[in-house]
């Protein structure tokens, strides 16, 4: 049987990144994926696919272009599923071929099968063939992430009622498309299909979605939506989704119909703990299959058994799951590393995209921290004019006693690049004073942060050393 330092269950952002730092270390480390190419979700059907899906539709469809040339606009004709697809697929293989060099490259051995614990230090492979390996380990990290909620009552048939997983399977592209859920999954499939002129509605049981975001920035983007054709329906209980052969049809809790040719059902994600056997190695889980961790260290209840990624739950992301893994693995195998930074940006990449880093101005609201708020709009800025930008904005947040930046809001071009600028600023605990004193490139749309930080600091009080104090000014002629 062979012993390891480490065995990762799971090869996407999470258990690639710990993998790659205990090779760093010159550790025994051994990954295990279900799934016979690396990468996991992440690779083969999140992030990575739906990112450059949305990339392929905004190049071919001329999206960009569209405020100069008119809506008719297209790069390409006739963009079919095929267009889609090939790019799609040479862009994961790339993906594939660097993380097997990295893993080569760094000594991570790597094992395909199902994982499951037999005891805490025990954990056993199955193959699709039927050989089963046992393999022990000092310490273990669970990486394993979440599958597709997949409810009993939606008629789901791989064609025209399909999840996330499936969608990227598509045959042909839908003339009309049913969303259901407006999460951030939902969200940036409708847009992104509506964007290649596909009719779209989107449902969302709630009244509300993506409550993380600031309200100003979702009342723009709602806008900005329903200009580009989304049929929007908040607070639409489903009663009922039909597999009706040539339709897929929805009947909402208020009576009304939806029907389209295709639906992709998108609430909600289970972690993919269930074939882990964790009672054997003695750790539980919650309602939604995730595991509860330390969240500074990553250490399950049992202390050498670690869990990071999606399987702990939120945020649930890739660049999340990256850092979490990389911090799991040095604490799992005692080498000192430095303290997570409070803020994190959440990239959002829907037709617009938008971006955030630190509190909304309902956050600021709750926690009573007195505020003032700047705000440029991209059509202000020489860049956005030069792109034919007709919408996007940014809203920054400023605390009126420390004048620290505290929240940063972006919807529209670049917002998932440009929000890097304030997250710098917010982790190093810097002022409004810093959007003033400093020159950004021109034009650009980061000078979007002159204006708003310009906006907020004209309304703000004005510190005694900034005041002019001519007396004492020193005349600096020669
Ligand atoms: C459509 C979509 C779009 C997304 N877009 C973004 C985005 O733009 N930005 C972002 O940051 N995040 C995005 N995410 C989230 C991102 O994909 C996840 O946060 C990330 O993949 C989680 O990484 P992970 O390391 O937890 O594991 P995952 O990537 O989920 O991989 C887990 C791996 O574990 C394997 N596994 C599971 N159980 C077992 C077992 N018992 N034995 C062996 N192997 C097992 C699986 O086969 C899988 O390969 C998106 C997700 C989806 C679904």
């Amino acid at each position: 049987m062979s012993h390891y330092d480490l065995i990762i269950v799971g090869s996407g952002p999470a258990g690639r990144a710990a993998a790659i730092q205990a090779g760093k270390l010159k550790r025994r480390v051994l990954v295990i994926d279900r799934k016979d190419r690396l990468g996991g979700v992440s690779v083969h059907t999140g992030t990575i696919p739906s990112k450059t899906l949305r990339e392929t539709v905004l190049n071919l469809s001329g999206w960009r272009e569209r405020s100069f040339y008119g809506r008719s606009y297209r790069v390409k004709d006739n963009i079919g599923a095929d267009d889609l697809k090939a790019r799609l697929h040479m862009t994961l293989d790339h993906e594939v071929d660097v993380l097997e060099h990295q893993f080569n490259r760094n000594h991570v051995d790597t094992l395909h099968g199902m994982a499951r614990f037999v005891d805490d230090k025990t954990i056993e492979v199955a193959t699709e063939a039927g050989d089963v390996t046992r393999l022990t380990a000092d310490r273990f990290l669970i990486a394993t992430g979440t599958k597709t909620h997949r409810p009993d009552n939606v008629p789901f048939n791989g064609r025209t009622v399909v999840d996330s997983d499936e969608f990227l399977e598509l045959a042909q592209i839908p003339r009309s498309l049913i969303v259901v859920g407006a999460g951030v999954i939902g969200v940036e499939y409708a847009t992104m299909f509506s964007a290649l002129d596909v009719r779209v509605t989107l449902i969302e049981p709630r009244d509300t979605f993506l409550d993380f975001i600031d309200r100003v920035l979702i009342q723009d983007f709602v806008h900005q939506i329903r200009e580009n054709g989304v049929d929007l329906r908040l607070g639409s209980a489903i009663e009922r989704i039909e597999d009706a052969g040539e339709h897929v049809e929805v009947s909402l809790a208020n009576g009304r119909h939806v029907r389209a040719e295709m639906l992709l059902f998108a609430a909600g994600r289970m972690g993919a703990t269930s074939a882990l056997n964790l009672a054997a190695a003695g750790i539980k889980t919650d309602h939604r299959n995730r595991i509860e961790v330390n969240r500074k260290t990553y250490q399950t209840v049992v202390p050498h058994i670690y869990a990071a990624g999606d399987v702990i739950g939120h945020p649930s992301l890739a660049s999340t799951s990256v850092q979490q893994g990389r911090v799991a693995a040095c604490h799992a195998l005692d080498i000192p590393t430095l303290p997570e930074s409070p803020w994190f940006p959440y990239g959002i990449y829907s037709v617009p995209e938008i971006s955030t880093c630190g509190m909304s101005e309902e956050e600021m609201q709750t926690r009573g921290i007195p505020y003032e708020v700047g705000v440029a709009r991209f059509r202000e800025t020489s860049r956005g004019h030069i792109m034919g930008l007709e919408h996007g904005m940014l809203k920054m947040l400023f605390s009126l006693k420390t004048r620290r930046v505290l929240g940063v809001q972006i919807v529209g071009e670049g917002a998932t690049e440009l929000i890097h600028i304030a997250q710098a600023v917010l982790n190093l605990k810097g002022t409004v004073d810093y959007f003033v004193q400093n020159t950004f490139n021109y034009p650009t749309l980061a000078e979007a942060y002159k204006i708003a930080g310009l906006d907020a600091f004209n309304r703000m009080p004005i510190p005694e050393e900034y005041k002019v104090k001519r007396d004492a000014a020193k005349p600096n002629t020669v």
